[in-house]
C-alpha cells in the first residue's frame, strides 16, 4: 500500500510518500480503506520528536481517518465489509478498570493512533473494531476525517471536565485551529458565551462567519484588558487554553472566581510560570486534558450525525502532498482542518 512515513524525526521534508506492507487484521481488529485523513499538531509533534516517545521507526503518521471497513479479523454483529465509517483515535487495553469504566484515556496502556502504532496517512489502517464507529450516511469522508481528534477532546474538555453550561462565559483560545472551532461550536450547542482569539483580519471575519460575536485579534489587542472589557470586569468561568507558553499568564489572569482553566495542548511550548496566588485566591480549577475517553467521541459524534456539530474545512491535499500539509499547519495558514485525501 501508499502511505506516508518518517524514517527519523525531523522537518516536513522528512515525510517520505512510498510502499508499505498493508496490515492484515487480526481477531477483534478491522482492516480500513482509508479514504480521508485529517492533520493534526500531534502529526507535527511525532514527527519533530516529542520528550519521552519512543517512535519505531519506519512509522506510519496520522490519527484522524474515514474510510470503508476493507476486511474483520473476526465476524462483528454491527459492523460489515464496505460498510463507511470513522476511527477512534485511542488506543487502550479494553479490559483494566480504567476501560471498563469508560475512562479509557486513562489506561495504563493508552497510546493515540499514529504516536507509537502505525497511523493513518496510508491506503489502510488497522485498528481493534471498538475504535471503528459507522458513519452518518450523509457525511463526507473529508467531514468525517476532520472530526475525532479535535471534537472528542473538546468535548472531553468542555463537557466532561468543565461541566460547561448556558450560564459560561468562554475564552477560546486559537479560533482557526481544528481544535478552537471544534470548542467553539461545542459551547455554542450548549449556550454559553463564546469569546474567541485569533491571530490575524482575515481570521477575524472567518470566526464571526462560525456565530461568534466577540473576537480578540491578539496581535492588536491586548487579550486581558479586551476580556475584562467584555464581561464587565468578571472573567470567564471556562477557559480553553491549547497554545501553552504564548498564553498561559493571561489566560490565568482572564479568569473569573470559580472558573475552570483547561490546557489540552501546547502548540507554542510547555514551559510556563504561574503565580499559585491567582489560582487559589480566585478558586480557580485547573484541568489537564489529553484527548478524551471513547464516550466522549460518541456523545460528541451524535451531534455530528444530526449535523449539529460540523467541522470547517480549511483545505485538503492529496496524500502523497503531506509535506506541503504540515508546512501550511506550520505556517498558522489554516482555518479549520486540513485534510488529506487517500
Ligand atoms: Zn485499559
Amino acid at each position: 500500500m501508499k502511505a506516508v512515513y518518517i524514517k527519523d524525526h525531523g522537518d516536513a521534508g522528512r515525510l517520505i510518500y512510498g510502499d508499505r506492507a498493508t496490515p492484515k487484521p487480526g481477531a477483534g481488529e478491522a482492516l480500513v480503506r482509508v479514504k480521508a485523513c485529517g492533520v493534526n499538531h500531534l502529526d507535527l509533534w511525532v514527527r519533530q520528536g516529542m520528550p519521552g516517545l519512543t517512535v519505531p521507526f519506519p512509522h506510519v503518521l496520522g490519527c484522524d481517518a474515514a474510510g470503508t471497513i476493507e476486511k474483520l479479523g473476526t465476524p462483528v454483529p454491527h459492523l460489515s465489509v464496505g460498510q463507511k465509517v470513522f476511527v477512534i483515535p485511542g488506543l487502550s487495553c479494553g479490559s483494566c478498570e480504567a476501560c471498563l469504566t469508560g475512562q479509557d484515556h486513562l489506561c495504563a496502556h493508552f497510546d493515540i493512533l499514529g504516536q507509537v502504532h502505525d497511523g493513518t496517512y496510508a491506503d489502510y489502517v488497522c485498528v481493534p473494531v471498538e475504535n471503528v464507529v459507522p458513519l452518518p450516511e450523509q457525511a463526507s469522508f473529508e467531514e468525517a476525517a476532520a472530526f475525532p481528534l479535535v471534537y472528542m477532546t473538546a468535548w472531553a474538555a468542555l463537557v466532561t471536565r468543565a461541566q460547561i453550561g448556558a450560564g459560561d462565559r468562554v475564552l477560546i483560545h486559537a479560533a482557526g485551529s481544528g481544535l478552537g472551532v471544534a470548542a467553539i461550536q461545542i459551547a455554542q450547542l450548549w449556550g454559553a458565551q463564546v469569546i474567541a482569539t485569533v491571530g490575524s483580519e482575515e481570521k477575524v471575519s472567518k470566526a464571526r462567519k462560525l456565530g461568534v460575536e466577540r473576537i480578540i485579534n491578539h496581535q492588536k489587542k491586548d487579550v486581558v484588558h479586551e476580556v475584562r472589557q467584555m464581561t464587565d470586569k468578571k472573567g470567564v468561568t471556562v477557559l480553553l487554553d491549547h497554545v501553552g507558553a504564548a498564553t498561559f499568564e493571561k489566560s490565568l489572569a482572564c479568569m473569573a472566581r470559580g472558573g475552570r482553566m483547561i490546557v489540552c495542548g501546547t502548540t507554542t511550548g510547555g514551559d510556563v510560570k504561574m503565580n499559585l496566588r491567582s489560582l487559589f485566591s480566585r478558586n480557580v480549577t485547573l484541568h489537564g486534558v489529553r484527548m478524551g475517553a471513547k464516550q466522549d467521541f460518541m456523545q460528541a459524534a451524535r451531534f455530528f450525525g444530526k449535523g449539529a456539530l460540523r467541522p470547517v474545512i480549511d483545505s485538503v491535499f492529496p496524500l502523497k502532498k503531506a509535506s506541503e500539509a504540515h508546512a501550511h499547519m506550520e505556517g498558522r495558514k489554516n482555518f479549520g482542518k486540513i485534510i488529506l485525501t487517500v
